[in-house]
């Protein structure tokens, strides 16, 4: 199929682009760069834009004959949206309607969309199902919340076949150690932790240990970007004019901030010391995920189901790109 990635350029996007050109699939990346990496994907691939120039974007979607979209290009930090909701606005929400409108006026219709457990917000009950009320309690989930909405309608009025898939924790990289995740300024656990290891930080900041959890840390589902891909492959190919699908992917098991840190010890070698935080706000105590649906509806699972794992491929990358793309 002829594929546009929006956002291929990221860190969930970059590892889908890899697994659907290995699946002989013919993609095309529209990125801006503002987030991404270009030298994440193939140069003769990438197509640099924003997702607000209408005309380039019918241009690409008619030239290229592109037949599904697959949107990753969005802001997804959860503190930033709360200091910057217009950004998020704008970006996560604007943005994609605008991509949208530009499949509607040229018949493009199966559409895949990353969302997010931030949609969820701070249910009561773990683990969280698909039927979990969606009350979101920053501006990064709403936004997220908000496209998730209009895509539905799209499918029951305009035809659209949607997959929206809500992600938990993203992590590790690509086995090969060629592509990884890369954030100025980084804020995501796994990665810091290794920039500890990596003598790039004295300590790991623990954010709060009195939440109800066993250990008092945060309890979080790591699910590996290569998982979080072959289930975007497994959603295309399962697409349906005037149906929206919309699902969880995680591993379904929860892994605390003091057990990533440990894990990341084995893993480095590294003594990786701690020094404890105040709690982080916005953040809930645990977030794990009931995927059945996904694993029924798309004959999917998670490779990786081992924290250690995860982090074994995550280490590979850090520690030869210690720099990120720029290494
Ligand atoms: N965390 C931490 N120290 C850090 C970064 C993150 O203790 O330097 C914690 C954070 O409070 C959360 C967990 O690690 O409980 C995962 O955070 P991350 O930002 O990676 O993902 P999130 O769950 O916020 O999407």
């Amino acid at each position: 199929m002829k594929i546009l990635v929006v956002g291929g350029a990221g860190y969930v996007g970059s590892h889908t682009v890899r697994l659907l050109e290995a699946q002989g699939h013919h993609v095309w990346v529209f990125d801006n760069l503002s987030r991404g990496h270009a030298e994440s994907v193939k140069p003769e691939q990438l197509i640099q834009g924003n997702l607000t120039d209408r005309p380039l974007l019918m241009k690409v979607l008619m030239e290229k004959e592109i037949e599904a979209v697959m949107h990753f290009a969005a802001f997804a930090l959860v503190g930033e949206s709360v200091q910057h909701p217009a950004m998020y606005y704008q970006n996560n929400v604007v943005a994609s309607l605008e991509l949208l409108e530009a499949m509607r006026s040229v018949g493009v219709w199966r559409f895949v969309f990353s969302s997010t457990t931030a949609t969820y917000g701070q249910p009561e009950t773990m683990p969280i199902r698909e039927t979990t009320s969606q009350n979101p309690i920053n501006p990064y989930g709403f936004t997220k919340l908000v496209v998730e909405h209009a895509l539905r309608d799209y499918a029951n009025a305009y035809g659209f076949g949607v997959a929206a898939l809500r992600y938990f924790n993203a992590s590790g990289a690509s086995p090969d150690g060629t592509i990884g995740e890369d954030h100025d300024p980084e804020s995501h656990l796994i990665p810091i932790v290794l920039q500890v290891a990596l003598g790039q930080r004295d300590a790991i900041q623990v954010f709060g240990n009195d939440y109800p959890t066993p250990d008092g840390t945060c309890i979080r589902d790591y699910i590996h970007v290569d998982d979080l891909a072959s289930a975007h492959l497994a959603a295309l190919e399962r697409l349906e004019p005037n149906k929206m699908m919309a699902m969880n992917l995680g591993t379904g098991v929860g892994h605390s901030v003091l057990q990533v840190i440990e894990a990341c010890r084995r893993v480095t070698g590294h003594p990786i010391p701690i020094a404890m935080a105040e709690r982080r706000p916005g953040d809930p105590a645990c977030l794990i995920a009931d995927s059945t649906l996904a694993q029924q509806t798309l004959n999917w699972k998670p490779q990786y189901v081992e924290i250690e794992k995860i982090v074994e491929t995550a280490w590979r990358w850090h520690s030869t790109h210690p720099r990120g793309y720029k290494s």
